[in-house]
């Protein structure tokens, strides 16, 4: 069974490439890459200029044409949250997830633009959501990829793997 990349919008070709790398990489699942959806009107909260993930991922879940895949991540060069949090960086579901990329640009910060932080935290939060699509729980372990990141210097202190016990509940 494999996994299924769909991209909301436009998401640049560089990402959806090593996102595709890294999934194969740390799920060992082939993964393969769906046609642009387009932006999820339904999702989007015009008072808050963010889009409600959950309405994401029930659509991601519900769509025929992925059903066959064991995995679904969609992603998004917006802004995401769920009701109490100010923001996310991504929500995961039993079979489908999402992640939001608009956060790990430096240049959101205030900073000058980054390419090589840009995509490797793009990885990291690709790895953690499905990661938790396939079970995992967030991990006491500030390096490895399931640790929780409550801001953007938590997800720069940890890369894209899962430590020794995360494979093991992994089952990989
Ligand atoms: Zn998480
Ligand atoms: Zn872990």
């Amino acid at each position: 069974m494999d996994i299924l990349i769909v991209p909301f919008g436009e998401v640049e070709h560089e990402v959806k490439e090593l996102i595709k790398k890294k999934l194969n990489e740390a799920f060992g699942r082939g993964v393969s890459e769906s046609g642009k959806e387009r932006l999820p009107d339904y999702a989007f909260d015009s008072m808050r200029d963010q889009y409600l993930s959950i309405r994401i991922i029930n659509r991601l879940e519900e769509e025929t044409d992925f059903k066959r895949f064991e995995k679904v991540l969609g992603i998004i060069d917006a802004d995401l949250f769920v009701p109490g949090f100010r923001f996310i960086f991504g929500q995961a579901g039993r079979k489908a997830a999402v992640i939001a990329l608009e956060r790990l640009h430096e240049r959101f910060w205030g900073l000058p633009e980054n390419r090589a932080l840009y995509l490797r935290r793009a990885a990291i939060e690709a790895v953690h959501e499905l990661g938790h699509s396939y079970g995992l729980a967030h991990c006491e372990n500030a390096r490895c990829v399931m640790y929780f990141s409550n801001t953007i210097d938590d997800t720069d202190r940890k890369g894209a793997d899962f430590c020794g016990e995360c494979v093991r509940r992994l089952g990989n």
